[in-house]
């Protein structure tokens, strides 16, 4: 199958040609015809397997092919909501990419930043408005933009948005948008809660589940280092320093903890930047960016970057610490092994593990770290 036999114009395709896509991936193959009909789907597919496209390119099909009247006002006519800024802003690049050689404008709304450039945008007018729900009620407050024309809305990381907080402004901004749209819930899992919201605000979904359920990329290799807690910085080093030109992601539990390994590390000659909920919005950006550009060879971070950061290639992922919920192990090791390239994802083991985890801690319920969503929230 090609994304030509999909249906999709010469223009996307020639986009999409420009970014290397030859074949549609199974998520793809799957969600875009559903979603060119126009009908409501609930997706879940594993990190890094295209699930941006998948709903992306047949949104951007549907605005060219049904264009706006001449002189009809400038309302979005898509609403894409993510959990985090930096999920915002990717893909809000992607559907700027695929969208290149198509007159649909878009932008992306989320806090950290000032809201003057963004209200003077949504005041101008956009096609497809990608957005953090916080932000996007501000801006809802203050009038800045109606959302009475939104024709299509997606949800990207669903359950991630739930595992945040977000239920209470999800549904304040569902309240505004008109019944009559089509919805595409996006999710690396089908929890309950989801089951819940798609049953509330979509009609008749298509279900659509390409990839097992919480199960990781088959290209990624796992290796547990078992190590004393004292020695775990010196190790991390040792096997940095072994191969210091490979861009790796290491993970921390606490923001204090993500910054005191950077100092650590940087102290030792590597380069290294953090991304954590305490940086602000320009200095998360500027880490992300010297990372993918290889100006920075190390990232540290903590779970709020463990999810839709799209870093190509990247081949090593390091759990200094684990996570505080067992999910977010599979989103960590989902930055690497991305669309079929080998990835390596190292544990550094204490040898006195303080918490119930056992190996095979992505897969089992019995498993789930003993710690509340509300100290994870507090941790990241
Ligand atoms: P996503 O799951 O949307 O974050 O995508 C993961 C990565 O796969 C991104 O770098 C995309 O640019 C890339 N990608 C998505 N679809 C395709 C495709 N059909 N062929 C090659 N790469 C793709």
């Amino acid at each position: 199958m090609s994304f030509e036999t999909l249906g999709l114009s010469p223009a996307l395709l020639r986009a999409l040609a420009e970014q290397g896509y030859t074949t549609p991936t199974p998520i793809q193959l799957a969600a875009i015809p559903v979603a060119l009909a126009g009908r409501d789907l609930l997706a879940s597919a594993q990190t890094g397997t295209g699930k941006t496209a998948a709903f992306a390119l047949p949104l951007i099909e549907r605005l060219f092919t049904t264009p706006r009247l001449q002189g009809a006002s400038r309302k979005p006519r898509v609403l894409i909501l993510t959990p985090t800024r930096e999920l915002a802003a990717q893909v809000h690049d992607s559907v700027r990419d695929y969208a290149k050689y198509l007159r649909v404008s878009t932008t992306a709304i989320f806090g950290g930043v000032g809201m003057s450039p963004q209200t003077q945008t949504l005041r101008r007018g956009v096609d497809v408005l990608v957005a953090t729900p916080g932000r996007l009620m501000d801006h809802m407050e203050r009038r800045n933009t109606d959302l009475s024309g939104i024709e299509i809305l997606v949800l990207d990381e669903g359950d991630r948005m739930l595992d945040m907080g977000f239920l209470p402004a999800i549904r304040r901004i569902l309240g505004s948008l008109p019944k009559q749209r089509q919805t595409m819930l996006f999710s690396a899992t089908f929890a309950d809660e989801i089951k819940q919201l798609a049953a509330q605000f979509m009609r008749n979904p298509e279900e659509i589940q390409v990839a097992a359920r919480n199960s990781v990329a088959a290209t990624v290799t796992h290796r547990v280092h078992p190590v004393d807690a004292a020695r775990k910085r010196d190790l991390l080093l040792h096997l940095l320093a072994a191969d210091s030109r490979r861009q790796t992601l290491v993970f921390s539990r606490t923001k204090h903890g993500a910054d005191k390994l950077v100092t650590f590390l940087e102290k030792s000659g590597l380069s290294t930047a953090a991304i954590h909920g305490n940086k602000s919005q320009g200095a998360r950006t500027k880490a992300l960016k010297e990372f993918k550009n290889g100006k920075v060879t190390i990232l540290v971070a903590t779970d709020i970057a463990a999810r839709g950061l799209d870093i190509d290639q990247l081949p090593i992922v390091v759990n200094f610490d684990l996570p505080m919920v067992a999910e977010d192990y599979v989103h960590r090791i989902g930055r690497t092994g991305r669309a079929g390239a080998e990835g390596l994802a190292i544990w550094l083991r204490p040898k006195k593990v303080a918490c119930c985890a056992t190996s095979s801690a992505c897969s089992s319920r019995k498993s789930r770290w003993k710690m509340s969503k509300a100290t994870s929230q507090a941790a990241r």
